[in-house]
């Protein structure tokens, strides 16, 4: 990594690449805004780990900052170094906790630990005693999700230790729904109910309870900032409704060339498909290698996902391979699919999350897998001039 961050040092060429990775800033900006509308709560932030969902930390990170989102919120120590680079001013939290012996790492480039453990809140606290200074941190309270966060006797305790909260400024105090995409599951209004009485001990700090999802839960869930991931990146945040989001990126994969497939032949790895009738047959240049997972597969007993060319969605034929698949384009005419066009995975046409669906998993996972060897496109944002 060096110069602009996130973005390769050598930037993949798109005559060279097979994949093509388009990341629509503007789209972004403008699912962040929707979100803020939606959040009765106040301040709306952005969840940037993982690479931003796999589209690049620093581009993500520049965009939302420009269009005046001020807290960010990544996994590890590492992705939060790469936000304050992109962000100098922004508040960052680093979800994951504070790791061992890193207390001077956070310090240093102010990264604020989300602390889930009594020793994060004594190493913390150590630190801050050691270098004279109080030191921000947010507090995570486990309310149902059982992974990470404190129970709430512990939470009790840790916060009447005045030797500790002396050394330690609570700036936020969070925790995680789990059913969250699924707006009738009970586990939302216990974790809920447990959150407030939470909150009930730390009056005045600002609260955070909601990932994407449960900004659609209702201003019950919303508090005072919210942690939207997938949903800025286009993605389903909850499960049964249409997606209110604009895509935001698109991923096309070259043409390598199109070949007639006769009847009772098979294509590509296993002979896992047979064409049940003559085909013509695009071969693409992408495959898991590049993040297109082999669960997109496709063979006689199971039907794989599909793609998108010249107006039709066209399926999966046979096995993902390392570095190609390939599609049934006998109802594409020869001048438009051919070689060099490019065909669309996932995007605009074909939504990431049937995709995902087709899989068996979920477009966050389709998302952050996305390859390094994809040329990359950032679609800008043109930042409104304030006044
Ligand atoms: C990943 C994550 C989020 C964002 O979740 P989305 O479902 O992508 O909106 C928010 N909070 C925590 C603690 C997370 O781990």
């Amino acid at each position: 990594m060096g110069g602009d961050l996130g973005v390769p040092d050598t930037p993949v060429a798109l005559e060279h690449s097979g994949a093509q990775v388009t990341i629509d800033l503007a789209a972004l900006v403008a699912n962040w805004q929707d979100l803020q509308s939606r959040f009765s709560g106040g301040t709306c932030g952005a969840t940037i780990k993982a690479n931003a969902y796999g589209l690049g930390l620093a581009p993500i990170v520049k965009a939302l900052g420009a269009a005046g989102c001020r807290t960010f919120f990544v996994a590890l120590p590492q992705e939060g170094l790469l936000a304050r680079t992109a962000a100098p001013e922004a508040d960052i939290y680093v979800l994951n906790g504070l790791f061992m012996d890193q207390a001077e790492f956070y310090a240093t480039n102010r990264l604020t630990p989300v602390l889930a453990t009594q020793d994060e809140f004594e190493e913390w606290a150590q630190y801050a005693e050691r270098t004279n200074q109080r030191l921000p941190a947010a507090i995570h309270v486990d309310t149902g999700m059982n992974r990470l966060g404190l129970k709430s006797d512990v939470f009790h305790r840790l916060i009447e230790n005045q030797g500790l909260m002396t050394q330690i400024e609570p700036s936020l105090v969070m925790s995680h729904l789990a059913c969250a995409d699924t707006p009738d599951h009970a586990m939302n209004r216990e974790q809920l109910a447990r959150f407030k009485a939470v909150c009930s001990a730390l009056p005045g700090i600002p609260a955070s309870l909601c990932n994407s999802a449960g900004i659609f839960l209702g201003s019950d869930f919303h508090f005072d900032i919210a942690r939207p991931g997938i949903a800025l990146y286009g993605g389903e945040a909850v499960a049964g409704i249409a997606n209110p989001m604009k895509p935001v990126v698109s991923v096309k994969a070259r043409v390598l060339q199109t070949r007639i497939v006769r009847s009772g032949e098979s294509v590509g790895y296993g002979a896992a498909q047979t064409a049940d009738r003559d085909m013509k047959v695009a071969t693409l240049s992408c495959g898991y290698a590049d993040g297109y997972t082999r669960l997109a597969g496709s063979s006689d007993q199971r039907r794989g996902a599909k793609a998108f060319v010249a107006g039709k969605a066209v399926p999966l034929i046979g096995r993902v391979s390392m570095d190609m698949i390939a599609v049934d384009v006998t109802d594409i005419p020869d001048n438009l699919c051919q070689r060099g066009s490019m065909v669309e995975l996932f995007g605009e046409n074909i939504a990431v999350d049937d995709v995902a669906r087709a899989c068996d998993t979920i477009g966050y996972e389709l998302l952050t897998g996305i390859g390094a060897r994809a040329h990359r496109h950032y679609k800008p944002y043109i930042a409104e001039k304030v006044v």
